[in-house]
């Protein structure tokens, strides 16, 4: 069943690209903290239950890696530099990073918040900018007039250098005629490599690799195969179809049988995103009063919110709808500093932007509540921040924002317009860094400018006062007790001032 199409296969043109950015959270704390570059870095969750979310690549030659418990891997590391998740400045650097990706082609599924699967045949025409920033890199990418087609590694090499131009970020790209193939391709790229995989390379490829190179082959299916001594790719093969289906079952030991013979199906996902989640609610009858207009609001919000919660998303825009009696509609949206999911700033502003309308006017008929600018990337990574917190700070303190940098007030300012922070005064109306702040955090003080936490304890912070664009500072100790050392917003990624690692 397999051998006989080898044909066909080779002449599917190679159109996927799959882009990762290389240890994402620690270039990105590297980027930030010119002192630590170079050295073992490791970005992980604090508290007993802490877990490694990210270790750069001279950390990994410790025997660190993402997903192990902190206190193994600090025992295996313990002269890493060892950090505090800062999702605000991830979720940033994400967005700017794929942002001329998508601006280049229509068709990019976005899998995490440091991964893409590209179809590399949707590039947008010239005349036809993408809807994200007219202005942006990507404009330029799509008229650079590569034939992504003919030529794979001119696509790969030019997503590269998109992102690089953007952020001073590197990534590792591979192309090649499915998802699988892309992905296998990008990863022998790594770090800050493009590759093709073609069709005979990758015959030769993947029966020498391991059965859980291939998507969907988990622990727990890589255990039920080795039970039958199937551990490679190739040993795949050789067990025969209704083999792999028997221990795996009929769907998703088909599925695996054909991954095992390079046959990938799945698609570039590109409109799985959801746009907006909410609920409404048509009256029995037209409200005329403030307080049923308000507690039939309260509802229909609580309901939006329960959705939201289900959809795994966090939005930072709420839309209020009203439809009057005359069958009239308003509409008002109120948007947040950041995306969250949390009930209590979301109704606030979905209050707010009841309070913009007319209502109750001449009766209302229709409330609805929607959440959109959805983000499933600060999601997950505020959830990184805040885990931890709850359980080193008293729940008293818990609404310190050190922890949730993005719901702070402080922090609203367009992060965007300020050139160089040094610049700024401090706001200070920002929370004060307490002995309980997080190892990594960025700091501001009025003299001595913008820094990050490298720790604090005994009444004094240590503080490294550098930015993406300094020098490497040494560490500098600040009593806490003079009030003047406070958490500020992550700097706003960038482009390089250096050339990339393939250009030297
Ligand atoms: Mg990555």
């Amino acid at each position: 069943m397999g051998g006989d199409d080898g044909g066909r296969a080779g002449t599917e043109p190679l159109l996927v690209a799959h882009l990762d950015l290389d240890a994402f959270f620690a270039q990105v704390e590297e980027l930030a903290k010119p002192s630590i570059r170079g050295r073992p870095v490791v970005v992980a969750g604090r508290g007993g239950r802490g877990v490694i979310t990210t270790a750069n690549y001279p950390a990994r030659r410790f025997g660190v890696h993402s997903a192990m418990p902190s206190w193994q891997g600090r025992a295996l590391a313990p002269g890493a530099v060892w950090l505090a998740p800062r999702g605000t400045a991830y979720a940033q650097h994400s967005t700017a990073a794929l942002a001329p990706v998508k601006a280049t082609f229509s068709r990019v599924e976005q899998v995490a918040y440091d991964e893409v699967y590209v179809d590399l045949s949707s590039a947008r025409a010239p005349e036809e900018p993408a809807d994200l920033d007219p202005d942006g890199p990507g404009k330029e990418l799509a008229v650079l007039g590569v034939d992504w087609a003919g030529d794979p590694y001119a696509a790969a090499s030019a997503l590269r250098q998109a992102v690089w131009d953007a952020t001073g970020l590197t990534a590792s790209v591979g192309v090649a005629r499915h998802k699988l193939g892309a992905k296998l391709a990008s990863e022998s790229a790594k770090p800050a490599g493009a590759s093709v995989l073609d069709v005979a390379a990758e015959e030769l490829l993947l029966p020498t690799l391991g059965a859980d190179a291939l998507p969907g082959i988990g622990p727990v299916s890589a255990r039920k195969l080795a039970g039958a001594g199937i551990k490679t790719v190739a040993d795949i093969r050789a067990a025969g179809e209704p083999t792999v289906v028997g221990l795996l079952g009929q769907a998703h030991g088909t599925a695996m049988w054909d991954l095992a013979h390079g046959r990938d199906a799945r698609r570039v996902e590109y409109d799985r995103e959801r746009k907006s989640v909410g609920a409404e609610r048509t009256l029995p009858a037209d409200l005329r009063d403030l307080e049923s207009l308000r507690s039939t609001h309260a509802a229909v919000f609580s309901e939006a919110h329960r959705r939201l919660l289900r959809s795994g998303a966090a939005a930072r825009t709420v839309t209020v709808k009203v439809k009057y009696a005359d069958f009239t509609a308003e509409t008002r949206a109120a948007s947040l500093a950041s995306p969250t999911d949390e009930e209590a700033p979301l109704r606030a502003a979905a209050e707010h932007a009841l309070a913009a309308t007319s209502a109750p006017g001449t009766g209302v008929r229709l409330v609805g509540v929607a959440f959109s600018a959805l983000d499933t990337v600060a999601q997950l990574l505020l959830a990184l921040d805040e885990a931890p917190v709850a359980e080193l700070v008293p729940a008293a303190s818990v609404l310190q924002p050190a922890a949730t940098p993005g719901f702070h007030p402080a922090y609203a300012r367009d992060a965007s317009t300020a050139a160089d922070p040094r610049l700024d005064a401090v706001d200070d109306s920002a929370p004060l860094v307490t002995e309980q702040s997080a190892p990594g955090s960025d700091v501001e003080h009025p003299e001595l400018g913008r820094g990050w936490l490298v720790g604090a304890g005994h009444g004094v912070a240590s503080v490294r006062f550098e930015s993406s664009t300094t020098p490497p500072a040494r560490s500098v100790t600040v009593r806490l007790a003079e009030g003047r050392l406070r958490h500020c917003a992550p700097e706003p990624p960038h482009p390089p001032t250096v050339p990339a690692p393939w250009e030297a």
